[in-house]
């Protein structure tokens, strides 16, 4: 294909799921022509700047026991902790002396940690950032009551569109999950959402149907990341996801949500060198850094026992490799 013909006439938004598919399996020029296409987007809407976010991952308790997770409260491999209202602020206070403007909140689904959380949102207000929680599922009082205390968007993923594969895989049912989607829009809070690939009985049918399900929640963060196989869960043997499935999606969701924040994730760092320079060739435009503490994140296993940390150091070089710049914080 000659270089001078532009990538963006050859791609343009899927409309549907057919139009979807081959996107999802493209290669080489295709590929390339995905890729242009995503960035141009991007581009074009004016966030072609990498937002940094600064992740505490406050507590390892959880409710649940998703089937790729490490989490999961059947691992006893696995020391618990719950950092306190004070710890969390002090960790909060590094994040914004290193000129990152999101405090990004997570941890598993631990009603133990609503209290606290309650407590230490205001506080972190008062530093004059943006609050970003991935808590799970809560009631909605409780989603109503972080808008209100001054958090502004929450990432609840609905991991897969099939709600068999759902219930099988992550114990509880896809259709509450949404519905606790539509609570965070409510209270209100920005939403953002996304799938894994790479999880079993996924097709490339049930792939398009997570981007379209995307659609309909309408967020304002979405995310494709790569199954990773985690030690001490059922999915322990299962292979990684596709790298090249998920650097399509990411594609595919830039040219759908084109001003959306969308992260190049760890997982893809995980999988190959350099994958998060390769998420952002493909239209994504966040990194998130790990500012939790050495010896509890280790226990935070989400994605893998030996997980891919993300230092700032890391993302810095990652986002002058693909010759982009940080969002400034102000
Ligand atoms: S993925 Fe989240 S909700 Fe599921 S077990 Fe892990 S921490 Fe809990």
């Amino acid at each position: 294909m000659p270089a001078s013909i532009d990538y963006r006439l050859l791609v343009s938004a899927p409309t549907n799921k057919s139009e979807i598919m081959p996107l999802l399996t493209a290669t080489g020029q295709t590929q390339q022509a995905l890729f242009q296409a995503a960035r141009a987007t991007r581009q074009a809407a004016g966030v072609d700047t990498v937002t940094l976010r600064g992740v505490i991952e406050i507590s390892n308790y959880c409710q649940k026991s998703c089937g790729y997770c490490a989490i999961r409260p059947q691992n006893q491999t696995m020391d618990r902790y719950r950092m306190d209202a004070n710890a969390i602020l002090a960790i909060a206070e590094q994040i914004v002396a290193e000129g990152i403007a999101t405090v990004f909140l997570q941890s598993g689904q631990d009603p133990k940690s609503d209290p606290i959380v309650f407590e230490a949102i205001p506080r972190i207000r008062r530093l004059g950032v943006g609050i970003l929680l991935n808590l799970g599922e809560k009631s909605h009082d409780t989603y109503n009551r972080y808008a209100a205390l001054g958090a502004e968007s929450y990432i609840l993923k609905f991991e897969t569109s099939d709600a068999d594969i759902y219930q099988q895989i992550v114990g509880t049912s896809l259709a509450k999950r949404l519905e606790c989607a539509q609570a965070i829009r409510r209270a209100p809070m920005k939403l953002g959402t996304g799938n894994i690939i790479g999880l079993p009985g996924q097709t490339l049918d049930t792939l398009a149907e997570d981007i379209l399900l995307a659609q309909q929640l309408a967020p304002a963060f979405v995310s494709s990341s790569p199954f990773i196989p985690n030690e001490h869960t059922p999915l322990e043997s299962l292979g990684v996801g596709d790298i090249n499935l998920t650097l399509n999606s990411i594609a595919i969701c830039r040219l759908l949500f084109p001003s959306a924040l969308i992260p190049a994730v760890s997982a893809l760092e995980k999988i190959v060198k350099g994958g998060q320079r390769m998420g952002l060739d493909a239209g994504a435009n966040v990194l998130t850094i790990n500012f939790t503490p050495k010896d509890l994140r280790d226990q935070y296993a989400i994605y893998s026992t030996s997980r891919f940390v993300v230092s700032l150091d890391h993302a810095r070089a990652t986002v002058a490799s693909a010759a982009l710049q940080i969002q400034p914080a102000h």
